[in-house]
């Protein structure tokens, strides 16, 4: 299987992470070598331990029995992936460079929004499909959080459909938005917000809307703090965003959107919408962005 390469030049100009920052590399990994397996904290014990032993790394952090695992994500390392530099020429270490600088942001910010510890999360690159405690799941799905593993997975081939079927610019923010999405969804999953919601509704004012937007709302928060976040060295992993960068972040939050998305299908139909508007997911977006972690309590809103 081919890594995904950055297709468009023009992307390659945006250098959005500090060449010398020192990245965590393990916050993501690439799942199974070709053969589509990953593991999740759902598996069962002998089936992790052998896996960890074929992959030569050390799952025993999956092993809490159900509850809460430290996340750590299992299948090969990117190792290639250790500095700012790497991360704006290469779009996996794009991915652990967000991921690194995602961390540091919700160890600061996570004491305003949830009164139990923090706890990490980690993403898993995968191509085709890829198992979870939450299922088997394939490219199709688009990235998601499982929350029975407390793992976000990714096909970094999204971020060409981003471009292509669903109209996105797609720049390197754009493609950093997606991955602060998902650790949103492990910030809600942590506070309890994830479990106490009603999962079955859908509409514009739904749970599952506002839980959706919450989850951007927490992405522009960090996007707005990315550049506080720092190496052990002290040097901030990102650069400030450009006005430029986020309003292709904005573009994207856009782009996939319920109605857009249905727009393109031939119908839009509210009463169906699981993640919300375009002007929803851009106006939460906003929110975070402007006002913080704090401001993102999608469910006490009345206006949304
Ligand atoms: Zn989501």
């Amino acid at each position: 299987m081919e890594r995904a390469t950055e297709p468009d030049v023009a992307y390659r100009q945006i250098m959005t992470f500090n060449d010398d920052a020192r990245l965590d590399t393990s916050k993501v990994r690439r799942a199974g070598g070709g053969k589509g397996i990953a593991v999740g904290g759902g598996v069962g014990v002998v089936a992790i331990l052998l896996i960890g032993q074929l992959l030569g790394v050390d799952l025993s952090g999956l092993l809490g029995g159900g509850t809460a695992p430290q996340s750590t994500a299992s299948g090969e390392p990117l190792d290639r992936c250790t500095t700012g530099a790497s991360a704006n020429e290469d779009v996996e270490c794009r991915v652990v460079g967000a991921a690194t600088s995602l961390d540091d942001f919700w160890t600061d910010t996570y004491p305003s929004v949830g009164d139990n510890r923090y706890a990490s999360t980690s993403v898993t690159l995968f191509s085709g499909q890829v198992q979870t405690a939450c299922g088997r799941a394939s490219s199709a799905v688009g990235p998601f959080y499982c929350p029975a593993d407390q793992m976000i997975y990714l096909d970094t081939d999204f971020y060409d459909a981003l471009r292509g079927s669903l109209g996105a610019q797609g720049g390197s923010l754009a493609q950093m938005y997606v991955i602060a999405h998902e650790w949103g969804h492990h910030i809600s999953n942590l506070t309890g917000t994830m479990s106490a919601i009603d999962r079955e509704g859908t509409g514009p004012k739904s749970d599952g809307v506002r839980l959706e937007l919450q989850a951007d709302c927490f992405a522009g928060a960090w996007v707005a703090g990315a550049s506080q976040t720092r190496d052990e060295a002290g040097t901030a992993f990102l650069k400030a965003p450009t006005q430029a960068e986020i309003a292709d972040a904005l573009d994207t939050a856009s782009a996939i959107g319920d109605d857009r998305i249905q727009e393109r299908a031939g119908q839009v139909n509210p009463e169906t919408w699981t993640h919300g508007s375009s002007e929803q997911r851009q106006k939460w977006f906003t929110t975070g962005f402007e006002r913080g972690a704090t401001a993102c309590d999608t469910f006490a809103a009345d206006a949304l």
